[in-house]
């Protein structure tokens, strides 16, 4: 870009003409909304709003999304998969997150206290495997609303005495749409009154076909209160692993997302992110959402401080100036003015919309205005 009006990189900055005349004001230069700007001048207000110029267009570093380029695939390695446990409200979804926590996670941790930090990582055969453990569908329902994809393969709980419930098919359609592929879990199999036979039926309804009647799902029996066949499920999830070949590239700058966040008293604003591509690292300056900052301390599931987290590692940190929203994008800068002007930046510019949007003239707060 060699020139742009005053008007024209208002625009493109998403601000107001007179906002832009001001910063020149005070950078000493008088201009006037039609005034032409040199690539100098560009740059210099650009930056303000923590946006680069290069060579032809105008890199927007408050779209966060954008900023996330491709690896080449040489440049990447195995990552462990993220899964989602979802289901029909007590077919045992957390009876099963706390059965695999509790079979694999404690192993050699020896009085290692589990930290509840809404994502947590097991052990298998030498391989990880994360699993979320937002409550409800959360995980599901408020990030993809919000355009963050953070599962990989969801389990399906269903209850073999109950069914497949509305719940069921929810789930089934949530993971669907996310082209998410689907373990099912057939749960509460001790039970007297468990019936397999029908929970497979129902699902052959909703495209879910297992194995032994020819169809491509994988279907896992499981007690998750007396914790047997979890090896299996877990087991089933390694190959789902291999077979989609999750990957990513531990070398870049991290990105991923925000699981839970929350204001603590002693620590301030504590947020768990889950790392989905890159290395997270101790010191890191960051945005996340609408905040800003450097990456003070982090923890991982276990409670244990680390210095840096890699590819698809859920860990919590602190050093944010605002509380961010679950399902928030994060991405690491170069810099802290950088990540600070960006954070800023998006800050504003949601308070702006905020405000647009109550001032929204309806008929109904027309009369209220008059
Ligand atoms: P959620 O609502 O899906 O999280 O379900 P919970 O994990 O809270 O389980 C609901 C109830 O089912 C609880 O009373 C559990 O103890 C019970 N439950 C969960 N899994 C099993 C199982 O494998 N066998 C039996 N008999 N009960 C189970
Ligand atoms: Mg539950």
């Amino acid at each position: 870009i060699e020139s742009l009006t005053v008007q024209e990189l208002a625009k493109k900055l998403h601000r107001e003409p007179s906002e832009i005349i001001k910063k020149l004001f005070m950078l000493g230069v008088m201009a006037t909304i039609n005034q032409t700007l040199d690539k100098d001048a560009i740059e210099l207000i650009a930056g303000e709003y923590g946006v680069e110029v290069e060579e032809e267009i105008l890199v927007d570093l408050t779209d966060l999304e954008s900023l996330v380029t491709d690896d080449a695939p040489e440049n990447t390695i195995e990552r462990p998969s993220v899964v989602t446990i979802m289901g029909h409200v007590d077919h045992g979804k957390t009876t099963l997150l706390d059965s695999i926590r509790n079979t694999k996670v404690t192993e050699g941790e020896a009085g290692g206290i589990t930290q509840h930090i809404g994502a947590y990582q097991v052990e298998v055969s030498g391989k990880k495997i994360t699993f979320l453990d937002t409550p409800g569908h959360a995980a599901f329902t408020t990030m993809r609303a919000r355009g963050a994809q953070v599962t990989d393969i969801t389990i399906l709980v269903v209850a073999a005495d109950d069914g497949v419930m509305p719940q069921t098919v929810e789930a089934i359609n949530h993971a669907k749409a996310a082209e998410v592929p689907i373990i099912v879990a057939v749960n509460k199999m001790d039970k007297e009154s468990a019936n397999p036979d029908r929970v497979m039926q129902e699902l052959t309804e909703h495209g879910l076909v297992s194995e032994a009647w020819g169809g491509d799902t994988i279907f896992v029996p499981i007690s998750a209160k007396q914790g047997e066949g979890i090896d299996t499920l877990l087991e089933m999830v390694l190959l789902v692993g291999e077979v989609e070949e999750y990957k990513a590239n531990p070398e870049r700058r991290a990105v991923g997302t925000v699981i839970e966040s929350r204001l603590d008293k002693g620590r301030g604003t504590v947020a768990t992110l889950l790392v989905q591509n890159g290395t997270l690292k101790i010191g890191d300056p960051i945005v996340v959402g609408n905040s800003f900052g450097r990456v003070r301390a982090m923890v991982n599931d276990l409670g244990r401080r680390v210095k840096e987290a890699g590819p698809s590692t859920p860990v919590e940190i602190t050093g944010l100036n605002e509380v961010p929203d679950a399902g928030d994008r994060f991405i690491v800068f170069e810099d802290e003015k950088t990540a600070r002007q960006v954070g800023e930046t998006r800050a504003q510019r949601q308070l702006v919309s905020s405000r647009n949007e109550k001032s929204v003239v309806t008929l109904d707060n027309l009369f209220e205005q008059m």
